[in-house]
């Protein structure tokens, strides 16, 4: 046993916010490949130009290419101690290879309603700078109530003051793609980690600050 985490889960169920929470309270890194992915785009890499339409359509990056980064990646020193995986893996053949690389403690499935998904996403906005994650939008139905996190000045990150932006894919047509992906490509992996017993359901019903010590405690219970 030990505390290596993936959180599984639809684009916008908030997989990023509470890996960036979770991870520092429990002392091992987020380790996000659409982070690692946008982070190779913005600087113009050869990774990063291959990368970069595919992502912006919403379609997802080859298995090869986004293993090797993986790979890479748990092999750094911070890594040795446990990580939360956030975003990968996303199809069958890259839940595979991890099998073949590390072993998993723990798969926390998050799930929310597709509406608050496609409302969530449209109003999300990123940090230019630092990738802080904001949300203009608040929900307040189906039993959910996530107030918004904007940020205290319009348009500019609480922590750096950097600029926020809409990520390209956040955009409504490729929301809907990305979520074409994630149903067909993504999904079956619920049943693949329920069958191994590692699965942990998890339904948000409000806001990061009521949530992320509820997934503190679950990944504690169920990881070391
Ligand atoms: P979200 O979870 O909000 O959809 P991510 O930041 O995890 O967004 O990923 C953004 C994009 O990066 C994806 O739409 C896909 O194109 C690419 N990507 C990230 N992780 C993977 C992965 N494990 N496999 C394939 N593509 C990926
Ligand atoms: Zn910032």
């Amino acid at each position: 046993m030990g505390l290596r985490f993936v959180f599984l889960g639809p684009p916008g169920v908030g997989k990023g916010t509470y890996a960036s929470r979770a991870g520092p309270i429990l002392g091992i890194p987020q380790i996000s490949t659409g982070d690692i992915f946008r982070a190779e785009v913005k600087s113009g890499s050869e990774l990063g130009n291959k990368v970069k339409g595919i992502m912006e359509a919403g379609g997802l990056v080859p298995d090869e290419i986004v293993i090797d980064v993986l790979k890479k990646r748990l092999e750094q020193d911070d890594a040795k101690k446990g990580f939360i995986l956030d975003g990968f893996p996303r199809t069958i053949p890259q839940a595979e290879a991890l099998d073949k690389i590390t072993t998993i403690d723990m798969v926390l499935n998050i799930d929310l309603p597709e509406d608050i998904l496609i409302e969530k996403i449209s109003a999300r906005r990123v940090c230019k700078n630092c990738g802080e994650i904001y949300n203009v939008a608040d929900i307040n139905r189906e039993g959910i109530h996530m107030p918004a996190m904007p940020p205290k000045v319009e348009g500019k990150c609480d922590k750096c003051g950097g600029e926020l932006y809409q990520r390209p894919d956040d955009k409504v047509e490729v929301i809907k793609e990305r979520l074409v992906a994630y149903n067909k490509q993504t999904a079956p992996l619920i049943d693949y980690y329920r069958k191994r017993g590692i699965l942990v359901d998890f339904k948000p019903t409000a806001g990061p600050d009521e949530m992320v010590p509820k997934i503190v405690e679950l990944l504690k219970k169920h990881g070391s």
